[in-house]
């Protein structure tokens, strides 16, 4: 009854939609629930589906599950950024709640040697159903609600099985502040009688939207590189339990329907199995008729890839495992038009309910074959990698153990083995030094993951791709790197990181320096002129009681300063340590080079930073920018919105910094006037990638822009236009880029190649004058993923830097992003450098 009144009050004349969705909408019919349960309504106090559910709402849900059913455990794995609980549900039969770890490390078995023996017929599968990874797509968590209810209070044999036969572990939210941002507005904007129009405000939130997470961090770009919190809590799940499917539920566009994997067939991952593919084929059989019964229009095999790895519905299948992806048409708030008519949110919601639901059943019915398919997985590769040329690799880099140690730090999360060197070793040119390079064997129990990560590769089966082509690790980090054929030179293998420790080697009466190249290094010269304490840059190397100084290396003298001598030692011992790096007393300035009174060494200012954010910039870069400064650096960073930049004193701030953006128009004349009028008056502007456009539109920078006049469509028919245009975009690639290491930009860094990763196809004409080029494209730069032929042409020897005076200010540009994803660290020191010794340049 309750359900046929629901589907009176949606198809009400158009306007008016004043429904109640119940519990019935979402729940398959025909079987009893156990009264002692409660429902979400009697907990959060409204329908699924009525209102959007808040992220405090959804815990207490969960919580009081948990603590009415025996089939539920809930546990804590940690917090976001905004201190809220990332939990996990833990749902099985009690039976095997009371047997739980020994269920657990006999599946971990099949992912090990001693898996042979086992027999899968008689063992639970593991299925992890994560939902609204994207905070804005939040059909999957609201879904979750009435799932989790489902999963404790249904009654009768198909539900008793289905438990006997499964370990399922439920995230209902993988993203809690971004869900939290969005039911605010979603919920905000809520009239008593909804309103369809797509014009409403409802469903065009405003910047930076729920999608991200505090950091504006897009999570599902996160599973392989691990760097945030959320991140952390779902790998330690998946490496704790290797499921056997995992799901992972989104939304897209309000006129598309429903998408489950698999996707394109030939844009699939070659580190994948066929046989993923085909079983991830056969699941998709069971949501085809799971939304046939609720006459659910869908679709298959088109539109989504399987490639990237640090994907949700991806990652899993180099782990094997079956990632699937789901995509509802998004409602946006509560009802909105499309194209298949009135979308209302509680449909939306259903459709995830059900392919929840389709989900375990398939992993009940074919629980054998993944089990089976698991085993086979670990054990065909411990043949091949035998059999495998590459017995290793090892990383590392001589003057910045902390990078090294923060690739590692990758390893030992997704469970890596990995060894520290017996010696100090060298391969090929390069040195590697125990304590600052490790060595990861190939002859463990995931050598294909160990391969995703370090591979390069160039060439491709498709042209198209969703994501980024390329991640090499060691590229990414810019580390020294190499395959071995044999791991003679590995200690022990490190059971647990452990922090790298800095010290100072003793107190002075003159001076002391520290090198530029340790990866904390920025962040140890921030605390000292925040402190107001003189330093200076060195603009030459030198040679100093028996050590070598680099370019850039810092110099704090001993006199003159703010603080007395032994304060001024306990400071600089106290930033060494913070920092994992060495700061060196020294007792003369007489040097082999440059001596320590120079004028070859600039002094450096107290830099109190800006960044534009809002509309006309990326979420993005900027979020990556924030996090940097906020979390890794402990740097103040003053994010001024686009809406209210003209309003804003500059003269505050040493330097600004504008994210990539809209292009050429992402700022107002106003906004140009008064920015360039600033630099004019010795400030720094940065700006990223987009930026470029807008800065020669504005006469920022002179800049002649390459591009392609070549390419012409012959043969392409109409309904491939898009495939054509497709392959043009350099989605994300790695390359190689020759460094200048006596201009500023390249202080820190100890190799004359550099690797770029880029996203963009801006390609600029190198200047004529070679200093003026510090950073420039080799002749042949593609070191791993896809870039189109034409734009390959375009890339060799130009330029992704430029940095020009402007007045008595600078302005610097960067066509490529320097800190991408949190995981690039191996550019974002040339970010600091550009901060920090942009007057030098
Ligand atoms: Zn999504």
């Amino acid at each position: 009854m309750k359900i046929r009144l629901f589907y009176i009050l949606v198809l009400l004349g158009f306007g008016l939609y004043a429904q109640q969705p119940t519990l019935d909408y979402y729940l398959p019919k025909n079987i009893t629930y156990n009264p002692a349960i409660p429902t979400p309504k009697e907990v959060i106090g409204h329908e699924v589906g009525e209102w959007h559910v808040t992220h405090d709402k959804l815990l207490f849900y969960m919580q009081a599950l948990a603590k009415a059913s025996n089939r539920i455990t809930i546990e804590n794995r940690g917090t976001t950024f905004e201190g809220r609980p990332l939990v996990l549900l833990t749902v099985t039969a009690p039976d095997n709640h009371a047997k739980l770890e020994e269920i657990r490390t006999n599946h971990l078995q099949l992912t090990q040697s001693n898996g042979n023996t086992l027999n899968t017929a008689e063992m639970p599968a593991v299925v992890y159903q994560g939902f609204s990874i994207h905070g804005n797509e939040a059909s999957g968590s609201n879904a979750a609600l009435a799932y989790a209810y489902y999963l404790a209070a249904a009654q009768g044999s198909e539900i008793e099985e289905k438990l006997d036969n499964l370990v399922i572990l439920l995230d209902p939210s993988f993203n809690p502040d971004g869900l939290q941002r969005f039911a605010y507005w979603a919920n905000i904007h809520k009239s008593q009688n909804l309103n369809p129009d797509p014009n409403e405000r409802e469903y065009h939130e405003v910047w930076p939207g729920g999608r991200t997470n505090h950091y504006w961090f897009d999570m599902n770009r996160d599973w392989l590189p691990v760097q945030l919190p959320e991140s952390r809590a779902r790998i330690a799940t998946f490496h704790k339990w290797m499921p056997n499917i995992l799901t992972d539920h989104h939304e897209m566009g309000s006129n598309s329907t429903f998408f489950f994997q698999p996707g394109e067939p030939t844009r699939v991952h070659p580190l994948t199995p066929k046989i993923n593919q085909e079983l991830t084929k056969e699941i998709g059989t069971y949501h085809a008729k799971a939304l046939d019964k609720i006459g659910s229009l869908y679709y298959s095999e088109e539109n989504y890839d399987d490639y990237y790895y640090g994907k949700g519905s991806t990652f899993p299948d180099v782990n094997g495992s079956i990632g699937i992806l789901f995509e509802q048409g998004s409602s946006r708030g509560h009802i909105q038009e499309s194209e298949n008519g009135i979308l209302t949110f509680p449909f939306t919601v259903r459709n995830q309910f059900t392919t929840a639901l389709s989900t375990i059943e398939a992993a009940n019915s074919m629980r054998s074959k993944l089990l089976d398919y698991q085993r086979t997985f670990y054990k065909n590769m411990a043949t091949n990698a035998s059999k495998d040329k590459v017995k290793g690799y090892i990383f590392g880099d001589e003057k910045d153990p902390a990078k090294a140690w923060h690739l590692a730090e990758i390893l030992e999360r997704q469970q890596i083995r990995f060894h520290e060197l017996k010696n100090d070793t060298k391969v090929g040119s390069k040195n590697y030094k125990k304590g600052s390079a490790y060595i990861v064997p190939t002859n463990q129990r995931n050598p294909r993951l160990i391969k995703a990560m370090f591979e390069k590769r160039t060439t491709f089966t498709d042209s198209l791709f969703y994501d980024i082509s390329a991640w090499t690790f060691p590229l990414a980090f810019n580390l020294d790197y190499q395959e071995l054929s044999s791991i003679t030179t590995a200690g022990s293998p490190i059971e647990k990181l452990e922090p790298i420790t800095g010290k100072i080697t003793g107190s002075s009466n003159y001076a002391y320096l520290m090198p530029w190249n340790p990866y904390y290094a920025p962040k140890a010269l921030n605390t000292i002129s925040q402190a107001g304490l003189r330093a200076k840059v060195a603009k030459s190397p030198f040679t100093l009681e028996g050590n070598r100084y680099d370019y850039g290396t810092i110099m704090i003298p001993v006199q003159n300063q703010k603080l007395e001598k032994d304060e001024l030692y306990t400071l600089l011992k106290e930033v060494a340590e913070d920092n994992s790096l060495i700061i060196t007393a020294v007792g003369t300035g007489s040097t082999l080079g440059i001596d320590l009174g120079s004028n070859e060494f600039d002094p450096i200012k107290k830099q109190r930073v800006a960044m534009l954010v809002g509309n006309g910039i990326s979420p993005y870069d900027a979020g990556e920018i924030w996090h940097l400064f906020d979390t890794r650096y402990d740097m103040h960073i003053t994010k001024i919105d686009t809406d209210y930049l003209n309003r804003v004193d500059l003269s505050r701030y040493t330097d600004l910094i504008i994210p990539s953006g809209w292009g050429s128009n992402m700022l107002d004349q106003q906004a140009a006037t008064k920015i360039k009028e600033w630099v004019k008056d010795g400030g720094t502007v940065i700006g990223f990638r987009n930026v470029a456009s807008w800065f020669k539109n504005n006469d920022f920078l002179n800049l002649t822009m390459l591009k392609d006049t070549t390419l012409k469509a012959t043969n392409i028919p109409f309904d491939k236009r898009r495939d054509f245009r497709g392959a043009q975009v350099t989605g994300g690639a790695i390359f190689e880029a020759k460094l200048d290491l006596s201009h500023p930009i390249a202080y820190g860094y100890k190799n004359d190649k550099i690797s770029m990763f880029r996203n963009t196809n801006i390609y600029l004409k190198a200047e004529e004058n070679s200093y003026e080029n510090p950073i420039q494209y080799t002749s042949n730069p593609l070191q791993s993923g896809y870039i189109s032929e034409e734009n390959e042409a375009l890339i060799k020897n130009s330029v992704p830097f430029k940095a020009k005076r402007l007045g008595s200010g600078k302005v610097i540009l960067f066509t490529d992003n320097t800190n991408f994803r949190a995981f690039w660290y191996g550019t974002n020191k040339l970010m600091m450098n550009a901060i920090f010794f942009g007057d030098s340049m």
